[in-house]
């Protein structure tokens, strides 16, 4: 990889002031299961000469962290279905300004890789789980096996990751009733949980997104109704909400694009898995990194500048509504969620 001036000192600030320090690296689009509400039953996947390769995701690793980005979340599709992707996580685990590494799973594959990653320097694996009953769980990603995601969940435990996170997707009617049960699965490993809002990405044919919205001031009062909640003074640089739960080692998350504005304090940018730089989950704006690596081989300082002069493209906030047709009409697995 090739040498980069860090001696100028720029960091990633937006129009309103906003430093970005976070960056979602999207791997593949690819993925072993068809969450409804993440993609439709047939998708077209993108061909592999338009996916960045992993040398080119890690000068993109390396690029964002020589300005000021220290967290870096591997995210798809599902990444660890991408081939050799080990090799990209020991490439940004010995970056040194990266402090936290961290993975979005779907835990399909957790139980060949865990102590893989943590070898590679992954600080924090956050793991997709929303239902505990397996015809339920096959149901929702349309080919899961929920055994062999608990047992992923197990692996990672034993691993020894500095923190664990279940991301839990609410749907009404669908697995609103199973709230208290993942919450009582995360106390039992003292791991935490964040319920996330469904977002109206990309267009779904298995159910309106508007029946099956379920807020999360709906989930914190169906938990409230069993565990007291503290507000928790922990802050990551993602968009949840913490709080503790009385006596025991977990905290709970709620992840609200729809309910709370979260924008103002937005730290992060993505980027897909064909290297478009997205400033903004809810909006299009958006830069083609590939376009310029590839244009331009070996020369980092050349997508460095377009990284600092991407950042007026940043917008104030997203657009998300539920009510209406998407705007967006990216699935959430070309995002990189
Ligand atoms: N495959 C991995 C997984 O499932 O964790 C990583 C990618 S997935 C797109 C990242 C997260 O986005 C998951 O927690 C998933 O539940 C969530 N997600 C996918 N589609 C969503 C949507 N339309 N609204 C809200 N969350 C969504
Ligand atoms: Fe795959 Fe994750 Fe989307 Fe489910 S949410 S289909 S596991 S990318």
């Amino acid at each position: 990889m090739n040498k980069l001036d860090t001696s100028n000192t720029n960091k990633l600030i937006d129009r309103f002031g906003r430093q970005v320090t976070y960056v979602r690296l999207s791997v593949t689009d690819r993925c072993d299961f068809r969450c409804q509400y993440c993609m439709s039953e047939n998708m077209q996947f993108l061909p592999r000469q338009k996916l960045l390769t992993l040398e080119e995701l890690a000068s993109v690793g390396k690029t964002f962290s020589s300005l000021g980005v220290n967290k870096i979340r591997i995210t798809g599709g599902e990444p660890l279905v991408r081939k050799n992707i080990i090799w990209l996580f020991e490439q940004l685990g010995q970056m040194e300004q990266i402090k936290d590494l961290t993975l979005t799973t779907n835990g399909s594959q957790l139980h060949k890789y865990a102590k893989n990653l943590k070898s590679a320097g992954v600080t924090r694996i956050n793991i997709s789980l929303d239902s505990l009953k397996a015809k339920r769980f096959n149901d929702i990603t349309r080919v899961g096996d929920l055994k062999q995601v608990l047992k992923g969940i197990d692996s990672a435990i034993a691993a020894g990751f500095d923190k664990i996170k279940l991301n839990s997707v609410i749907m009404k009617n669908h697995n609103h009733d199973e709230i208290l049960d993942l919450v009582a699965f995360a106390i039992e490993r003292n791991i935490d949980i964040s319920f996330i809002e469904e977002m109206p990405l990309g267009i779904i044919n298995s159910h309106g997104r508007d029946k099956t919205f379920y807020s999360s001031d709906e989930v914190r009062k169906d938990i409230e109704a069993k565990y007291s909640l503290n507000s928790s003074n922990k802050k990551t640089s993602g968009p949840s909400d913490y709080y503790d739960i009385n006596n025991s080692d977990t905290s709970v998350g709620f992840i609200s694009p729809h309910s709370h504005n979260f924008c103002e304090n937005c730290n992060r940018v993505r980027v897909t898995a064909e290297g478009r730089l997205l400033l903004c989950l809810g909006q299009e704006h958006s830069v083609d990194l590939r376009d310029i690596i590839r244009r331009n081989p070996g020369d980092l300082e050349k997508l460095r500048n377009s990284l600092i002069e991407a950042m007026k493209l940043k917008p104030k906030s997203h657009e998300f509504n539920v009510n209406v047709e998407p705007v967006i009409l990216r699935y959430m697995n070309m995002t990189g969620g």
